[in-house]
């Protein structure tokens, strides 16, 4: 039950793969604490919707998530289908202060398995803004970080914009 300063790039936390949970009872703090401290970055920065333990520098298989579609904690999530289509998507992440986006590729529509602190086991269609959100989070359990997602456009450059220009354009999820 507290807020934590979240680890930015170059934290190697942020670059281990995480440890699968074993007692879901056990990281009940840890959810309360992704919990408190997604919450105090959304009033904060007024953007924000999931977060993942070792971005609070832990390294086990939690994220949380704040949406209209689903609230709550996903302990082991994985991806276990996805439909044929891929979307670009603008991304930015807080471990990068969200201070720019850049384009990804993600699954259109994914299915997800994961566990909540009871350890019931539960399914969940995502499909656009939460498909994209749950790929970004389950990537960072597996120390894969937006930007190693980044595509280039036909220049061959990164159509890289600043949060300010995100702003701008009218924040637009798909790229
Ligand atoms: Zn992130």
């Amino acid at each position: 039950m507290s807020v934590h300063s979240i680890r930015l790039a170059g934290d190697p936390v942020l670059r281990k793969k995480c440890k699968k949970i074993r007692d879901f009872a056990s990281v009940k703090g840890l959810v309360e604490d992704l919990r408190d401290t997604l919450m105090a970055f959304r009033k904060k920065e007024g953007i924000g919707r999931g977060i993942a333990a070792p971005q609070i520098g832990i390294s086990q298989r939690a994220i949380y998530i704040i949406t209209s579609e689903f609230e709550g904690e996903m302990l082991n999530p994985l991806i276990v289908s996805h439909g044929p289509k891929e979307v670009l998507y603008w991304d930015a992440c807080f471990s990068f202060k969200a201070a720019f986006f850049v384009k990804v590729l993600r699954w259109e529509e994914i299915n997800v398995e994961f566990f909540d602190l009871a350890g019931n086991r539960k399914m969940l269609k995502a499909t656009g803004g939460l498909s994209e959100l749950l790929q970004h989070e389950i990537d960072h359990l597996d120390g894969i970080l937006f930007v190693d997602r980044a595509i280039l456009d036909s220049h061959g450059k990164y159509p890289l914009i600043m949060r300010e220009e995100w702003e701008k354009l009218g924040r637009p999820s798909m790229a």
